[in-house]
C-alpha cells in the first residue's frame, strides 16, 4: 500500500495543481491524503459504473483526468450523478483525484499524448504561458554564497528546460549599520559596516516561491536578509496549451483522415473544407481547443486536431488550415495511458488499472 500523500505529491509534481485553469478544480475531489491506496483504477470521467468497478477490484483510488466536483456542490441528496458519485465514494471509502488542465499544460501531458498518437516530430507548445517565472536575486557574503545557491536549487530554483543550477553571480560591496537591539552577522551594532557580497541571480517557478524564499532565508547567515522578486513576462516553453509538430513524412489531407479516424478509434471526423496540399505541420489540443485555432493558424499548422467545435467555430478555419474535430472523448482518451504509464514509472509493481466499464457518453448513428 501507498500513502494517498505520497501519490499526489508525486502527480503534483510533475503538473502543480499552480498550473491549472481559473475556472478548473483539479486535485484531490474526496479522501484522506493519509489514507493508504489499495490500487488505482485510471478514467477519463467518473461515474458511478467506475466507482463499482474501483470497489470490486478492491482499490480505494480513483484517478480521472475529469473532476467529478467542478462547478461546485450544495448537497449530498443523491439528485445528480456527480452527487452520487461522491457519495458513493465516501460510503465506500474510495478516494478520488482529479488531474485536468494543469496535465493539459505540462509538456508530456495530455497533449505529448495526443501529438506522440500521430507520431508527431518536432513537438512544441502550442501557446506557452508566461508569467508563470519569477527571478531572484539574492545578496550574500562570499564565503556563504555556495551553500545559500545550495539550498536554493534543491527548493526548485535554477531550472531552465533541461538545465538546472542555473544563476548568474556578480560580485560587489554591500553596506549596512545594525540598530542596537541587532546581532549581526558581520561587523557591529551602531557602526557602519561594508562587506564583500555576491548578488545571486536566479529563477524559481511562481507556484514553488514560498518554498525557495523559506530555503532562502534559512540558509542565509543574515538577520535580515535582502533579496528582490521580480515577474518576468518570459514564455516558458514547457508549460501551455496545446501542442504542434511535424509529421515525419507529409500526407495527402484524405489519408490523413483517414489516419487520424484509426489512430483515435473515431468513427467520425467533422472537418473544414480540405485545401488540396500537403499535411505537414499540425496543431493539437485534446478536448475543447477552439481557444488555440488562431494559435495555430498564426504557427502555419496545416491542420489543427481538436474536439467539442461549435457551427461557427469551423468557419473560423477561414482557408488557412483544416480543422478536424474527432471528439472530446476521443482527442482525450490517451491521458488514461498517459496517468497509467506515469504512475508505473515511479511505482513499477503498484496495482494500477485502466477502467474497462468506462463509455464515451457521445453515441453515433
Ligand atoms: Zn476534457
Amino acid at each position: 500500500m501507498i500513502p494517498l500523500r505520497e501519490i499526489i505529491s508525486y502527480l503534483e509534481g510533475l503538473a502543480p495543481k499552480a498550473l491549472q485553469e481559473s475556472y478548473d478544480n483539479s486535485g484531490l475531489q474526496v479522501g484522506d491524503p493519509g489514507m493508504d491506496i489499495t490500487g488505482i483504477l485510471v478514467a477519463l470521467d467518473v461515474s458511478e459504473e467506475v466507482m463499482l468497478e474501483a470497489e470490486k477490484l478492491g482499490f480505494n483510488l480513483v484517478l480521472s483526468h475529469h473532476p467529478v466536483i467542478f462547478g461546485g456542490l450544495k448537497s449530498l441528496t443523491g439528485r445528480s450523478a456527480p452527487e452520487r458519485i461522491v457519495k458513493l465514494a465516501i460510503q465506500k471509502d474510495i478516494a478520488i483525484y482529479s488531474g485536468h488542465t494543469n496535465f493539459d499544460a505540462i509538456s508530456g501531458g495530455v497533449n505529448s499524448a495526443l501529438a506522440d498518437r500521430l507520431g508527431l516530430v518536432d513537438q512544441q507548445i502550442l501557446s506557452p504561458m508566461s508569467g508563470g517565472l519569477l527571478k531572484i536575486v539574492v545578496y550574500v557574503p562570499h564565503a556563504q554564497l555556495e551553500e545559500l545557491r545550495q539550498a536554493m536549487f534543491e527548493a526548485g530554483a535554477g531550472k531552465l528546460g533541461e538545465y538546472d543550477s542555473c544563476s548568474f553571480n556578480l560580485e560587489g560591496s554591500g553596506t549596512f549599520r545594525g540598530g542596537e537591539g541587532s546581532q549581526p552577522f558581520a561587523g557591529e551594532a551602531g557602526v557602519f559596516h561594508q562587506e564583500p557580497e555576491t548578488r545571486l541571480e536566479t529563477i524559481v517557478p511562481a507556484h514553488l516561491r514560498a518554498k525557495v524564499v523559506n530555503a532562502m532565508c534559512a540558509a542565509h547567515p543574515y538577520e535580515e536578509v535582502a533579496y528582490d522578486i521580480y515577474s518576468l513576462e518570459n514564455e516558458d516553453p514547457r508549460r501551455g496549451m496545446g501542442m504542434i509538430g511535424r509529421l515525419e513524412y507529409p500526407m495527402d489531407e484524405e489519408v490523413f483522415l483517414g489516419f487520424l479516424k484509426d489512430r483515435f478509434r473515431a468513427s467520425v471526423v467533422r472537418h473544414t473544407s480540405l485545401l488540396g496540399k500537403p499535411v505537414r505541420k499540425v496543431a493539437v489540443c485534446g478536448g475543447s481547443g477552439s481557444f488555440l485555432l488562431g494559435k495555430a493558424k498564426a504557427k502555419g499548422a496545416d491542420v489543427f486536431v481538436t474536439g467539442d467545435m461549435k457551427y461557427h467555430q469551423f468557419f473560423e478555419a477561414e482557408g488557412q488550415l483544416v480543422v478536424m474535430d474527432i471528439g472530446h472523448f476521443e482527442s482525450e482518451q490517451f491521458t488514461r495511458e498517459l496517468f497509467y504509464d506515469l504512475l508505473m514509472k515511479k511505482f513499477p509493481k503498484f496495482a494500477v488499472r485502466l477502467s474497462e466499464t468506462e463509455q464515451n457518453p457521445i453515441k453515433y448513428f
